[in-house]
């Protein structure tokens, strides 16, 4: 359920987070239910509209999504940089995303983003890291891969990365989708 980034990132602001956590349980009271921060609304909105373009309309109606520090899961290499956390008790879904990665990203990688937690959280999808060849380069073969694309990855190939997610992940039954390319084990 996590979105991941090497460590190597973050050596300049490992202070910063150290020093503004903020407890997920917390959450319901910081934010109330079903609220989209403004800045992440446009693309929500991009997301849904591509995701209608392949026939799927997601119920994004129990859904709370905020810029925040969070309290993230880490490792030795990796920085969770978003997370979706399922309330079951109050029959809701928290998306949080760590805001001094977010302030950096390009706009192709925070619709990414935003589409992956969106897929843990209203599809209940799970991660793939797989890997695929596409223009002679070896790229992470869905935007559900534990590790976020890099920029090189994602901007050339976004119709790319759109058809697995909705093709291959949500099962679209479309006149948009390709058929399905080779996809290779990781490492
Ligand atoms: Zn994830």
């Amino acid at each position: 359920m996590l979105f991941r980034l090497t460590r190597s990132v973050f050596i300049g602001v490992t202070l910063f987070l150290l020093v503004h956590l903020t407890s997920c349980a917390n959450l319901q009271f910081v934010f109330g239910p079903h609220q989209v921060d403004p800045e992440v609304q446009p693309y929500v909105d991009e997301f849904m509209y591509k995701a209608a373009t392949y026939g799927i309309h997601p119920d994004i109606s129990k859904i709370t999504i905020h810029v925040v520090e969070f309290d993230e899961d880490r490792d030795d290499n990796m920085v969770t940089i978003g997370e979706c956390i399922p309330d079951f008790f109050m029959d809701q879904s928290y998306i949080v995303i760590l805001p001094i990665t977010w302030r950096w990203m390009s706009e192709d990688k925070r619709v990414m983003l935003v589409g992956h937690e969106l897929s843990h959280c209203v599809a209940s999808l799970q991660h793939f890291d797989g890997l695929t060849v596409l223009n002679d380069k070896v790229i992470r073969a869905s935007i559900m891969n534990s590790v976020l694309p890099t920029e090189e990855m994602l901007e050339p190939n976004m119709q790319y990365y759109w058809d697995e997610l909705f093709c291959q992940e949500w099962h679209a039954n479309s006149s948009h989708c390709p058929f399905p390319s080779a996809l290779l084990p990781e490492n």
